[in-house]
């Protein structure tokens, strides 16, 4: 969608993948036949294009770096990807400025998480330091036979956190340009699904907050950026605790917790990180109804589907939807495969119109 956006603006659009058919590679015709994730890759890719970025965090900060080297610009820049790509180095850099976060304890062994969740009691959250998303690699550890499932998992590789008992997810987009202008959009609450792993819904702008909380999420989620000398789009995260707000987490990248702006506000955040990067003018972010709801479609199981009488069914339960369908190639159960955007003016008559019609997509998908 980052390339959609660019190609509107008139930019070529050069795409590093090894699958001619991930959604990227379907946009563009150019593209280097090589793994996102290479040295050689990336070198090949800096040498035709004048800017690279990225739609994930695990993009290896030495391929960056090479290409940063060789005088390609890179945003996000390599240093702040090495801080952002490995989640313990991210709640360091989050703790040496100051930004209310929760406790953390890096793990040489369990008997090091045992002991935090001596001195910080249960439940204790556990997350792998690197590659994990949508809830894969947090493990909430609730009682004693919880343990069991994480022994076998090497303690190196994950850290300990304290679990913050929030009333609510909260999360703000924020743009900043290689040149100083930053763009911040409105405070987003996010829910997630039953499993408590994966964003289901999200409401712009987060329903009922305060003036004071809301200007303290967008003043902390600014603070976190400039922490990680973030040039580019970020989608930060945030554990609300009445007006209280503690960092969970940033995201480099185009996040789902803005894909509401695509059809919700005046400038998407697509259109705002191809800006961004390419160091234009930001776009206002103003909302462009009361109340803009994205609803997640998550695959409800795995194969194979009909995604015209799938969308049929959805235009008939509300024919103002705007739906997004990624084009991933497979199904697989919980995996993110689009999202809709509805807009309107009462909050829970929007919800229950996203409900409705997310039910009927799925339902004339069988
Ligand atoms: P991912 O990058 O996989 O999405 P997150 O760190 O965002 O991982 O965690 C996924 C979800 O787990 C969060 O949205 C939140 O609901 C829950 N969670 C994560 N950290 C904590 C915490 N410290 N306390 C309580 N819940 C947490």
């Amino acid at each position: 969608m980052s390339a959609q956006a660019a190609q509107r603006l008139g930019y070529a659009v050069v795409v590093l993948d090894s699958d001619p058919l991930s959604p990227a590679s379907q946009i563009t015709p150019f593209r280097v036949p090589q793994a996102w994730n290479s040295v050689a890759g990336t070198l090949e890719l800096a040498a035709s294009v004048s800017v690279i970025t990225l739609e994930n965090e695990w993009v290896l900060p030495s391929c960056l770096e090479k290409a940063e080297q060789g005088g390609c610009r890179t945003y996000p820049q390599s240093n702040t990807l090495q801080i952002l790509g490995d989640k313990l180095l991210q709640r360091q850099c989050f703790y040496n400025h100051s930004l209310p976060s929760p406790k953390f304890r890096k793990l040489s062994s369990w008997d090091d998480a045992h002991q935090a969740s001596t001195e910080w009691g249960l439940p204790l959250v556990l997350k792998s330091r690197k590659g994990g998303y949508d809830g894969y690699g947090v493990k909430i550890i609730r009682n004693a036979a919880d343990w069991a499932k994480v022994d076998v998992l090497e303690p190196k590789e994950w850290y300990a956190e304290e679990h913050i008992a929030f009333d609510r997810e909260l999360a703000v987009m924020i743009s900043r340009a290689p040149s100083g202008g930053t763009a911040i959009y409105p405070v987003v609450e996010s829910r997630q699904t039953v499993d408590g792993n994966r964003c289901d819904l999200v409401i712009a702008p987060a329903p009922s907050i305060t003036e004071v909380a809301e200007s303290m999420a967008k003043e902390i989620a600014l603070r976190a950026v400039e922490a990680v000398v973030g040039v580019g789009l970020f989608g930060v995260e945030l554990f609300a605790v009445g007006d209280r707000m503690i960092v969970n987490e940033i995201a480099p990248r185009p996040h789902n917790s803005g894909h509401y702006t695509m059809d919700g506000c005046i400038t998407s955040q697509f259109e705002q990180h191809i800006r961004s990067i390419c160091d234009l003018p930001l776009g206002p972010t103003d909302l462009l109804a009361p109340v803009v709801v994205m609803a997640n479609l998550l695959a409800p199981s795995d194969g194979l589907f009909d995604l015209r009488k799938a969308t049929a069914a959805a235009l008939c339960a509300s024919s103002d939807l705007h739906l997004h369908w990624y084009g991933k190639q497979e199904m697989r159960i919980g995996r993110k495969m689009g999202h809709m955007n509805l807009l309107g003016k009462d909050i829970q008559e929007t919800i229950s119109r996203a409900i409705a019609a997310r039910a009927a997509f799925w339902k004339g998908l069988t």
